[in-house]
C-alpha cells in the first residue's frame, strides 16, 4: 500500500491503512521462510464424478499458518507471494509436495485418479514442463496422475511461452484444467488455440443457480461448449444437494464443493481411494473434515 504513494503519502495514512500495511509486511516476511520452516501444507479436496459417485480427482489447496497471524488464506498470501517474487519457491514446493502426496496415495497410474495443483502465471516460464517432468521421474509417478489448474485470467493475453508449456505438459500426459471458468473476461477465443482437458465452472455460477434460471442456462451452455471441445466439465463450490442434483441434470461431469467434502488430509482422501476402480462416494463421510 505504501509503496506507490510517494513521500507525502504518509500524510494520508489512517490507522487502518497502517494496520493493513503492517499485516502485508508480516505476511511477506513470513513467506520468505515458509518453505523452509514447515509452515505450509496442502489440503486435498475431493472431486466426485456425477455418473457413479467415484472420486476421480482431488485438488491440492495450499494452507499456511503464520507464526503471529495464524492461518492466512491463499486468496490473501498468494497475490503477495506473486508480487514479491516468492511464488517461484513456494510453487516449486507445491509441485514437490504434490508428488510426495501422490506417492503416499498410490492411486491408479492410468489417470483414473488425478491430483490437481494450482499454478500461478509467474511459474509459467520456459522451464515448467522440465521441472514437472523431473519431479514426476524422481518420484516414479505417471504424468497421467497430475492435472495442472490455470486460471482463465492467465489466458487473457497468453504469451507464446504459456502456449508452448501447455502443449508440452499435455504431450507428456499431464492434463490441464481452466480454473474459475466464466470469470476471466477472456472472450473464449483462447479456447481455439489452447487445447485443455477440463473446464472448472466458477462457483459464482453455482452459488446462484437454484434462484436464477439464467445461470442454469449459462451452466448448460458451458457444458455444451466444453463437451463440444472434448473437455470434461467440473463445477466448483457445490454446497447443497439441490445444486448437486441440478448440475447432474445439466450434464456436468464432476462436482467439487463442501457438499461433496471439504479440503482435508491426504489420509482421509486415501481412505476413499480404492486403487483400481475407485469406490462409490460415501456420504457418511460428510462432515468429518476440516476446512
Ligand atoms: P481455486 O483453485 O478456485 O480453489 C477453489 C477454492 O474454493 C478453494 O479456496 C476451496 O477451499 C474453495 N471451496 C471449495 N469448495 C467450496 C464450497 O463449496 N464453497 C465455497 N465457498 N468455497 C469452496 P482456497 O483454498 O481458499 O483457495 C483460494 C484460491 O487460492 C484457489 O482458488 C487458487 O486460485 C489459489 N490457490 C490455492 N492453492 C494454491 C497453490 O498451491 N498455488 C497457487 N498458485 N494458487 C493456489
Ligand atoms: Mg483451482
Ligand atoms: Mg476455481
Ligand atoms: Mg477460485
Amino acid at each position: 500500500l505504501a509503496k506507490g504513494g510517494g513521500r507525502d503519502a504518509a500524510h494520508f495514512f489512517t490507522p487502518d491503512i497502517e494496520a493493513a500495511a503492517r499485516r502485508r509486511m508480516l505476511i511477506e516476511n513470513g513467506l520468505r521462510t515458509a518453505v523452509s520452516d514447515g509452515s505450509l501444507y496442502l489440503a486435498l479436496q475431493p472431486i466426485i464424478a456425477c455418473a457413479d459417485h467415484t472420486m476421480i480427482k482431488a485438488e491440492a489447496l495450499l494452507r499456511w499458518t503464520h507464526p503471529q497471524l495464524g492461518g492466512v488464506p491463499p486468496s490473501e498470501f498468494i497475490p503477495i507471494a506473486e508480487e514479491s517474487g516468492l511464488i517461484r519457491a513456494i510453487g516449486a514446493w507445491v509441485i514437490e509436495e504434490a508428488a510426495r502426496l501422490l506417492v503416499s496415495l498410490d492411486p491408479p497410474r492410468d489417470g483414473a485418479f488425478r491430483l490437481g495443483i494450482n499454478i500461478a502465471s509467474s511459474q509459467f516460464t520456459g522451464g515448467l514442463h522440465h521441472h514437472v517432468a523431473g519431479m514426476l521421474a524422481r518420484y516414479d509417478l505417471d504424468p497421467r496422475m497430475l492435472e495442472i489448474e490455470i486460471t482463465e485470467r492467465m489466458l487473457l493475453d497468453p504469451s507464446p511461452a504459456i502456449l508452448e508449456q501447455v502443449d508440452a505438459l499435455r504431450a507428456m500426459g499431464v492434463s490441464i484444467a481452466i480454473d474459475d471458468f466464466g470469470t476471466g473476461y477472456s472472450a473464449l477465443s483462447y479456447l481455439s488455440v489452447f487445447h485443455v482437458d477440463t473446464l472448472k465452472i466458477d462457483r459464482a455460477f453455482v452459488s446462484v443457480m437454484t434462484d436464477e434460471a439464467r445461470s442454469q442456462a449459462l451452466i448448460g451452455a458451458i457444458v455444451a461448449l466444453g463437451h463440444e471441445l472434448g473437455c470434461a466439465v467440473v463445477a466448483e463450490g457445490v454446497e447443497t444437494a439441490d445444486q448437486a442434483r441440478l448440475l447432474g441434470e445439466l450434464a456436468v461431469d464432476a462436482l467439487q464443493g463442501y457438499f461433496l467434502g471439504r479440503p482435508t488430509t491426504a489420509e482421509a482422501i486415501s481412505d476413499r481411494l480404492n486403487p483400481g476402480t475407485g469406490r462409490p462416494y460415501d456420504k457418511a463421510a460428510l462432515g468429518t473434515e476440516f476446512a
